[in-house]
């Protein structure tokens, strides 16, 4: 389908960052023209008069059938929280939680600007895999790989990872399956190198927790003699399709070697804040170091939300706060680590309106008395939010219009949601 958007302010993140005034033309599923006044025939025109274009969001770090447990237990410290509440009822997780903790999620990213994610969870991935294609947004779903914790052997572990990418790869241009064993300290080096070796021999991403708390760099040093990313590195993990969620506390030694290897972090602000990790992701010196640094949110039980507009705007006040100095991790950066660089992350062939790319747009209304008085668009940032997204684009194709799902029914998908929360937490 071909798509002409008439007359917006364009927030590029192209090659200059330029922020123009114009038109956008999407042909067959790509950015075709950008800026100006283009004229061409197209099955869909979108007048984007008073609107704000800008590159759908890339949640790099996330769980979404999760969204499940929203609210559920709060309060709690991170080890009660697990062994007490979810770790129960994530045991009788069935295929229709997982598709409707899916879908929930779904909705609730795209009507927050994001266009594409970044998941890795337990169990019967096959019904996330389906709710991408079903939604047409755009993924890299890997199955979580675990052998320490409940003893199994390291390749009837690695299957579970490889037999979804047999199924799924591709299946759709949308959809990436990656190898994502948990972290370092549920992994046993065997299974890391198994998962590592296989991704590297189908072109896979490898997708994993790191050093999201003081405690885990702790045991790393007391058993294995390396901090995590140290530990990492030498099972040859490290590369351009690695990409570790967290991995905030490192030393600069590791943010060098995670540099070195062009490798990206998922850095997931909220969800550090609410689990009280205590220690800020140094975001500054992977940047110095040359690393690709991204943004999620991490699963909405942890969050409590898919919102990668707060979440932009939490990592840029964290690092203001951290380094003492509003300039060290700018406004530019933030919008490039949600945007280009969480495509580079994953990689897609997204997160810029420039010619070439995939058509994955998103508008928000400028008439919006939280969005007014416009001065430089960058710096709404700080004070956008879901309610003014009006309409997503994903791979040149509408899924959502003037505040309407183009062909999901939300009102089904929320009270399915509500149901399978309701039946997972019932004794
Ligand atoms: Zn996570």
């Amino acid at each position: 389908m071909d798509i002409l958007i008439k007359d917006a302010l364009i927030l590029t993140q192209d090659a200059r960052r330029e922020l123009v005034r114009g038109d956008i033309l999407v042909q067959d599923g790509k950015i075709a023209k950008v800026g100006g006044s283009i004229r061409a025939k197209s099955e869909e025109k979108i007048d984007a008069k008073g609107k704000l274009a800008f590159p759908g969001l890339v949640n790099a770090h996330t769980h979404i059938p999760m969204s499940l447990f929203r609210g559920y237990a709060e309060g709690m410290h991170l080890h009660d929280w697990l062994e007490k509440k979810i770790w129960p009822a994530e045991a009788k997780l069935k295929p229709k939680h997982i598709r409707a903790g899916s879908m929930l999620s779904i909705l609730e990213m795209v009507r927050s600007g994001t266009t594409c994610f970044n998941d890795m969870y337990v169990a019967h991935m096959d019904e996330m895999c389906k709710a991408v294609l079903e939604t047409g947004i755009r993924a890299s779903v890997g199955h979580a790989l675990f052998d320490l914790v409940k003893k199994t052997d390291a390749k009837d572990e690695l299957k579970k990872g490889t037999s979804l990418a047999e199924k799924w790869s591709g299946k759709s241009s949308l959809l990436k399956i990656s190898m994502a064993p948990h972290a370092p300290y549920t992994c046993s080096d065997g299974l890391i190198r198994l998962a590592k070796d296989y991704a590297r021999k189908k072109n896979l991403s490898f997708h994993m927790h790191i050093s999201e708390t003081r405690k885990e760099v702790f045991d790393s040093l007391r058993e294995k003699g390396k901090r995590p990313i140290e530990y990492l590195d030498s099972l040859g993990a490290l590369d351009s399709n690695t990409v570790l969620a967290h991995a905030s506390w490192v030393t600069k030694r590791e943010s060098a070697l995670v540099g070195k290897a062009g490798a990206s972090i998922s850095h997931n602000p909220v969800a550090n804040l609410k689990l009280a990790t205590g220690g800020i992701c140094p975001l500054h010196e992977y940047l110095e170091a040359g690393a690709n640094v991204a943004l999620g949110t991490d699963g909405t039980a942890s969050n409590n939300c898919h919102n990668m507009l707060e979440t932009m705007k939490f990592a840029q006040l964290m690092q203001s706060h951290l380094y003492w100095d509003p300039l060290r991790v700018s406004i530019q950066n933030i919008w490039d680590f949600a945007t280009i660089n969480g495509a580079k992350a994953l990689g897609f062939n997204s997160g810029s309106i420039s010619p070439g790319k995939e058509a994955d747009i998103v508008l928000a209304d400028l008439r919006s008395p939280n969005l007014c008085p416009l001065h430089d668009a960058r710096n709404l940032l700080f004070s956008l939010h879901p309610g003014n997204i009006t309409d997503a684009i994903i791979a040149g194709k509408p899924i959502l219009r003037e505040g309407k799902f183009v062909s999901l029914d939300e009102e089904k998908i929320i009270v399915e949601a509500q149901e399978a929360a309701d039946d997972l937490v019932s004794s």
